[in-house]
């Protein structure tokens, strides 16, 4: 009976819409509220809470008056930032939905109190389910903005460790212009390559980007491979520790 309802929003986000029940559904990030209205009409789904990632307005925007349409809870990291919320949660808090369990796990970096939500896996239900936000992107991460290179690293190793099949669903389209720029970087990476390919065709037929998997992640997220030997290599800062590969490729991608 649960299924997840993308719906792209403001030009690249992201919306969902995670319908767990026959009649309930809880949305993450909605930055538009009369997207989100129309489709709970369509599909006779009532609201029952917001999940948001982070405080900024294409995240948000809609939240109050989705709450004001339907008597949602709104949840989140920030109480100070996030306009109308009711519940603030903390890293590790477990939210019961339905016979589901969502973990809040906290990965500061982009924002300092970015978290992302997981749907650990359950009976019936093998998958678990990630909304990383503006943490992790596929095959790209999000700008660090109010924390440091270190952080923001420790946070997207976090997001790697999940389970291999966890599904992974983000907060904006940069799919195509991540998989290009690790293209440039590891011209001679056949996976990377296949990916872009791969994209390329998914937006060409309109497609969205998402989902990705946490293996697909590892294996061909430039960010996350800031690690391995090959990628070390790829920019020539064979000796270097892992964060600092990681700050360096951060510092092309935002020139990119
Ligand atoms: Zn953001």
């Amino acid at each position: 009976m649960e299924s997840i309802i993308t719906i792209p929003a403001l030009g690249d986000n992201f919306i969902y819409l995670y319908r767990y029940n026959q009649s309930d559904s809880l949305a993450v990030d909605p930055g538009d509220s009369s997207l989100v209205l129309r489709i709970l009409q369509e599909q006779g789904l009532s609201l029952k809470m917001i999940l948001v990632t982070h405080h900024h307005w294409d995240h948000v925007a809609g939240a109050a008056d989705l709450k004001q349409r339907t008597g949602c809870k709104i949840i989140g990291a920030d109480g100070q930032r996030i306009p109308g919320i009711d519940s603030v949660v903390k890293d590790g808090q477990i939210l019961p939905v339905e016979d589901r369990k969502v973990r809040v796990i906290s990965t500061p970096g982009h924002t300092r109190t970015s978290v992302c939500f997981y749907v650990e896996p359950s009976a019936g239900n093998e998958n678990g389910i990630l909304w990383t936000g503006d943490t992790l992107f596929v095959g790209g991460c999000g700008r660090v903005l109010e924390c440091n290179a270190q952080t923001m690293w420790s946070s997207l190793q976090r997001l790697a460790s999940l389970p291999d099949d966890t599904l992974v669903y983000c907060g904006h389209d940069y799919t195509l212009e991540n998989y290009e720029f690790a293209s440039g970087i590891e011209p001679g990476n056949q996976i990377v390559k296949g990916r872009l390919e791969e994209v390329r065709k998914l937006q060409e037929q309109g497609k969205p980007t998402v989902t990705s998997s946490i293996l697909q992640e590892r294996t061909t997220n430039c960010f996350l491979r800031a690690g391995t030997p090959e990628m070390m290599a790829a920019i020539g800062m064979q000796d270097a520790k892992a964060v600092e590969v990681f700050s360096e490729l951060r510092r092309r991608k935002d020139i990119f």
